[in-house]
């Protein structure tokens, strides 16, 4: 990056403003990557007015270009016996604090840019974090839907040939992400063993249960969430128990922020997938959308079908239609817009908390900060996965197994822990009650310091 000359830059830097223009010139048809460095980029300029020998040392711009970027062909056979051809991802974004973490995501959408947002996002997130692990991402654009298990089986086999070379316990450690749940992790640690013959347990989080897995790991990321929003609403002196709740998805965060919701004493109305939503009266039934979901693989249309008079299956439209006091995004990228954002405050949302990352397009998070709408950033409010991901290491580094109720206790502390770091530093720097300005200089902050401290790399 050339921004380190002294006219452009002058003594402190280029700016967050001038150092976006130059990442959007560096990083072409990467609409996702510059949206998520925006958003971070133009809530620091305090921090670096305060403490100049950030600027110097050009933190931010060695920030924002990842340690090291890897792609790969991944080919493999089909049922039928055809070759198929795609492609691999890992960024390895930032190591200052720890080995790289962050999932895999398998989805035909996943492009480099994707990942890099995706894996930019995750630096912060796991500063927030409180442990000791570094920022990455990855994943393919291979789609797992309507694929039999043999098949998803050669297909990890093929990516974690090329992707182990790139893996280890203490330096680079993926978890699941869209499309990436136990089955994958299953074949992806399979093949890493065979290919290493070593017993690396720490080298992939979210592992079954009897061979290295974290209780509470398939859970964290949703009830992480959940336990954020309730904080949120303590703040303002409110509680979830009574109030009415959408969910958006129907995939690993969504069907566990439902059920912590409901736990709490919450009413969950909706959820949803690529196809619609579906909004139930009498509250999700979350045994009957584990069954469709989790064990049958199947659609969210499903559950209206056998659900009974309860519930509708809208095909196609916004579940941000559905009037609700709690609104907790956890589906995809820029789902929740301007104009869902509109709809939702004239319904009286009282708190937004991203279970998904990036699922609120910038206009959106303007219109509830307008609104005085607790908004929770996903880098703060689903960090409870990777948190928890980062005790499954722990539990794998002791060769210990914990109690669900030890884990999700250090979960529950660790999300009170964000929230009150995003709510105390936001304050400091005159943001009061902004959690994303919060989120943001407080991950920046912890990653910084390590970066100066560690030197010129
Ligand atoms: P899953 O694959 O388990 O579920 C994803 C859900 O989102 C499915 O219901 C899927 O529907 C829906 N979805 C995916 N893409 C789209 C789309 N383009 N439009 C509408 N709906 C879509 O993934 P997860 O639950 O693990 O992940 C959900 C989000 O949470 C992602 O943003 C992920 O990055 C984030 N996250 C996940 C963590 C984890 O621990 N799993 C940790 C932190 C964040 P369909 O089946 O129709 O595709």
């Amino acid at each position: 990056m050339t921004v380190h000359t002294e006219d452009k830059a002058g003594v402190h830097g280029a700016g967050s403003a001038a150092l976006h223009a130059e990442l959007v010139r560096r990083n072409p048809g990467e609409p996702e990557f510059h949206q998520a460095a925006l958003e971070v980029l133009e809530t620091l300029d305090p921090v670096l007015d305060a403490r100049p020998e950030l600027a110097d040392a050009r933190i931010l711009e060695r920030l924002v270009e990842p340690e090291r970027q890897i792609m790969f062909r991944v080919p493999w056979l089909d049922d039928r016996g055809r070759v198929q051809v795609n492609r691999g991802f890992r960024v390895e974004f930032n190591s200052a604090l720890g080995p790289y973490k962050g999932g895999l995501r398998f989805h035909s959408s996943v492009n480099l840019g994707i990942v890099k947002f995706l894996g930019f996002e995750q630096i912060f997130k796991n500063a927030l974090t409180g442990l000791n692990i570094g920022g990455g991402k990855g994943g393919s654009d291979f789609d797992p839907h309507g694929r039999s298990d043999a098949e998803v089986m050669r297909f990890c086999q093929s990516f974690m040939t090329e992707l182990h070379r790139h893996l280890g316990e203490h330096t680079d450690v993926p978890a699941g992400d869209i499309g990436v749940g136990g089955r994958e992790i299953g074949y992806l640690f399979g093949q890493y063993r065979r290919i290493t013959n070593r017993w690396e347990s720490g080298v992939l989080t979210g592992k079954g249960l009897d061979w290295g897995g974290s209780r509470a790991r398939t859970e964290a990321t949703g009830y992480g969430n959940v336990l954020f929003t309730v904080e949120m609403l303590r703040q303002r002196g409110e509680d979830l128990d009574g109030l009415q709740v959408a969910v958006s998805g129907s995939g690993n965060v969504a069907i566990y922020s439902i059920e912590k919701a409901q736990a709490l004493g919450a009413n969950v109305l909706t959820c949803s997938d690529s196809g619609g939503y579906v909004v139930d009266e009498k509250g999700i039934d979350l045994e009957l959308l584990k069954q469709i979901k989790e064990v049958e693989r199947g659609r969210i249309s499903e559950y209206a079908e056998r659900r009974g008079a309860s519930a509708t299956y809208v095909p196609g439209e916004s579940v941000w239609d559905v009037p609700v006091d709690v609104a907790l995004p956890s589906a995809t990228q820029n789902e929740l817009d301007e104009d869902a954002a509109r709809v939702l405050v004239s319904n009286g949302v009282k708190a937004v908390s991203e279970g998904a990352n990036m699922p609120t397009t910038p206009g959106a998070i303007a219109v509830f900060r307008e609104a005085g709408v607790a908004f929770g950033p996903g880098k703060a409010a689903n960090a409870g996965g990777v948190g928890t991901s980062a005790l499954e290491m722990r539990q794998n580094a002791a060769r210990e197994t914990w109690t669900f109720e030890r884990t999700e206790g250090e979960l529950a502390a660790i999300m009170r822990n964000i929230h009150d770091t995003c709510f105390e530093t936001a304050e400091r720097f005159g943001h009061p009650g902004d959690y994303v300005a919060g989120a943001n200089i407080a991950g920046f902050e912890r990653v910084a310091d390590a970066m100066l401290a560690q030197g010129l790399i």
